[in-house]
């Protein structure tokens, strides 16, 4: 298991689901822990207080407050980008400021975040951004929007990858598939209809992404950059 005693680790959007469970992998591993949250305050803390972190409340969407809960956490060796939002259904009736909104989480924060931990990042520090199996394929209906953010994603890590590479920085996108969470829960109304189009029959446990990123942020990862790792049961196959 990847050690992360005495590492500076931050995730974004850390309260619940997939980001919960990065953060709990990352305070097994020992680290100096840090994440975001937007409003679940209560859930928020309780995680804190249960596992001995740091829970702040940072909404992703104001740029400037993201900014500075960034710059403030200092040299980080790792940033999980976590939060993110899914607006899904029919583009003609959705509403164009609730799309811009899930823009602003899903696209324009995961940028300013990565760039501005970037600046004082310890070398060989890891940049991992939560993606999503949309970012390839988008099977039905109603999720065009949404699969254009992970699209976005999955560019700024290639172009990352190459301004951070010469101090070992390495920026990497996870891209779940179904994964059980309040976002997405495994016996929720659409979960019949993701199964069909997956090898695995099954949303995924936080715990299996989280170990994902426990593994792209540990030593084994120093040579994975710039990559998509998609983990989604075969959906995208
Ligand atoms: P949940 O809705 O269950 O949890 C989202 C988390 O992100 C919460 O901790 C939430 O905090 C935080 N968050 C949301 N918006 C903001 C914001 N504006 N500022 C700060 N924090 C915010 O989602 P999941 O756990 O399912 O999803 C996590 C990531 O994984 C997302 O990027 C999602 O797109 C991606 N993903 C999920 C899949 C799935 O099937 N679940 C599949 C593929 C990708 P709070 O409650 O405080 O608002």
């Amino acid at each position: 298991m990847a050690d992360f005693t005495g590492k500076n680790v931050l995730v974004l959007g850390g309260s619940r689901g997939i980001g919960a469970a990065i953060v709990r992998r990352f305070a097994k591993g020992g680290a100096k822990l840090a994440f975001t949250y937007a409003g679940s305050k209560e859930a928020a803390e309780t995680l804190a207080a249960e596992i001995g972190a740091e829970a702040v409340r940072t909404d992703s969407a104001d740029r400037r407050a993201l900014i500075a809960t960034v710059a403030a956490r200092g040299a980080l060796d790792v940033i999980v980008i976590n939060a993110g939002t899914a607006m899904l259904g029919d583009p003609l009736t959705l509403d164009p400021d609730a799309i811009d909104r899930m823009i602003d989480v899903n696209v324009r924060a995961p940028y300013h975040a990565a760039v501005e931990a970037a600046r004082k990042m310890n070398d060989n520090g890891r940049i991992i951004v939560i993606g999503s199996v949309n970012g390839d394929r988008m099977p039905f209906a109603g999720g065009a929007a949404y699969a254009l953010t992970k699209s976005a994603v999955q560019g700024m890590v290639r172009g990352l990858a190459r301004d951070f590479g010469a101090r070992g920085i390495t920026i990497n996108s996870i891209q779940p598939g179904p994964t059980d969470s309040d976002m997405n829960p495994a016996d929720g109304p659409m979960a019949s209809m993701m199964h069909s189009f997956m090898a695995i029959k099954r949303h995924a446990h936080g715990s299996e992404i989280a170990e994902l990123a426990a593994y792209l942020a540990g030593p084994h990862g120093a040579m994975i950059t710039g990559s998509m790792q998609t983990i989604d049961g075969g959906f995208g196959a």
